[in-house]
């Protein structure tokens, strides 16, 4: 096992992996850039090295000074977190190159992935189902209109090098694909320095869920069942529960078979997660992440199972501690993601948390660097923390949230705190019908009526 592991990443997420570090008697060295000097997980690790000033591209992002801090301090290992470096193929085999482990995938695969027109084909010829689309990026206009002819409006445009939402666009009909089409070549270079897209048919209902999994270096493939992260605005995720309200046990077990068969050929090592859409009883693959997700705790929360440390077992080189058959799924989780951001507007609010109280008590969980007197810094994502509920239903689980949501005072900084409070008396919500389109509704006006809801 690795005796001391530096953790790139800040935020609640570089906190998270430091935990784990520490229960597995692993040393820690955070990095940070000098926004970052009075964060916690700075003042928890046992070591640490500013890497440069705030903007990520000269500290998170910089790769050689994070190996530069890597190769003073001696680690064994970096866990890249979520974001940042995480799925970089580049950095991933530089770490490798240093002689350094990285705690994740394989770089071809987080290659692999990180090409989402590459990725597609890759689901498809893995046995995966994928959502109706072109056959890899699309080259001209004329293609483009022919391909949306064959699959029908409405067409959605995604970036190849898509992420976060960016670059996707929509045309409702023929007159309005050319225009989008031009929309989304602009954002995804603007966003990522490429231009390619591709067209999928744009569902009308959809749920987002994903599968969590888990792979060693010995061929074992696990899943730790679903999580419906449908409760999105703008294409980001806000809420997000496990398991998903309109899965049962067989439909679960069954793709999640699928899933591992899958990664099993593909020969793919470390957590990952594969998103689909599911609509009228179908999964659609859309993408996989090569790296832990923001809402792993919802499943570590149904299942037990701490993911962060089977991720440096595996990276280690040891198998995994346990095998499907070991899985067992318990009662329900949510998460609430609590950003620093007006609740109505969605505007950043960083600045000085005059006053903090974290809510407790059986089933609670707080993943957050918060504390009175801390400065959340301008420059990053404006997640302050993750509030994870657990109950032995999905009823006890949302009778928990209203009351930790209660509980929690942050003061100083607007959050996304009483949205998740409105959010989580509607009945939509209550009775868990809801799909990806909902929360986008919900913010612009009230519960959306629905037929026969
Ligand atoms: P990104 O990598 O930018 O996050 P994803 O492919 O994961 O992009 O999609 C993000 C979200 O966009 C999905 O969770 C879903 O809400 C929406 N979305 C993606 N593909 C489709 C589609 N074909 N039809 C409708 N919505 C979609």
């Amino acid at each position: 096992m690795f005796d001391k592991v530096l953790i790139a990443n800040r935020g609640e997420i570089a906190l998270r992996i430091h935990r784990a570090c520490r229960e597995m008697g692993i040393q820690t060295v955070a990095v940070h850039s000098t926004a970052d000097a009075e964060a916690m997980h700075v003042r928890l690790a046992d070591e640490s090295v500013c890497i440069g000033p705030p903007p990520s591209k000269d500290s998170y992002l910089n790769a050689s000074a994070i190996l530069s801090a890597a190769t003073i301090t001696g680690v064994d290992a970096i866990h890249p977190g979520v974001g940042f470096l995480s799925e970089n193929a580049d950095f991933a085999t530089m770490v490798e190159e240093h002689g350094l482990v990285f705690i994740g995938p394989k770089p071809e695969h987080i290659g692999l992935m990180g090409d989402k027109v590459a990725a597609k084909q890759a689901a498809d010829s893995l046995g995966l189902p994928v959502v109706p689309g072109s056959n890899g990026a699309i080259t001209s206009n004329a293609e483009a209109a022919q391909v949306a002819e064959r699959i029908g409006y409405p067409i959605l445009i995604k970036a190849a090098a898509g992420g976060g939402g960016r670059g996707m666009k929509v045309a409702r009909v023929q007159g309005e694909l050319f225009e989008a089409l031009t929309q989304a070549r602009t954002e995804a270079k603007a966003s990522f320095g490429y231009d390619a897209v591709y067209l999928e048919k744009y569902l009308d209902r959809p749920r987002h869920i994903e599968v969590q999994v888990l792979a060693d270096d010995q061929g074992n493939v696990i899943h730790l069942g679903e999580r419906d992260c449908s409760l999105q605005r703008r294409h980001q995720k806000l809420l997000e529960e496990a398991p998903s309200p309109a899965l049962n046990a067989e439909v679960r077990a069954a793709i999640g078979t699928r899933v591992t068969d899958a990664l099993r050929r593909l020969g793919y090592r470390s957590a990952g997660t594969v998103e689909f859409l599911y609509e009228n009883g179908e999964f659609f693959f859309i993408e996989m992440n090569t790296r832990l997700q923001v809402e792993h705790p919802i499943s570590e929360a149904i299942t037990g199972i701490d993911l962060v440390r089977e991720q440096i077992r595996i990276a280690a080189g040891l198998p995994m501690s346990l095998r499907q058959e070991d899985v067992h799924f318990s009662g329900h989780a949510i998460e609430c993601r609590i950003n620093a951001e007006d609740p109505v507007t969605f505007l950043p609010s960083p600045g000085l948390v005059t006053d903090y109280h974290a809510p407790g008590g059986l089933g609670v969980r707080v993943d957050s660097g918060l504390y009175a007197g801390y400065r959340v810094p301008p420059y990053y994502d404006s997640l302050i923390a993750k509030l994870i509920v657990h109950g032995q239903t999905r009823n006890e689980c949302l009778m928990r949230l209203r009351r930790a949501l209660e509980e929690f005072v942050i003061g100083g900084v607007k959050t996304t705190i009483p949205l998740h409070q409105r959010l989580i008396v509607a009945n939509d919500f209550i009775n868990g019908e809801y799909d990806i389109h909902w929360l986008e509704r919900f913010v612009a006006g009230g519960e959306p009526h629905r037929p026969g809801s």
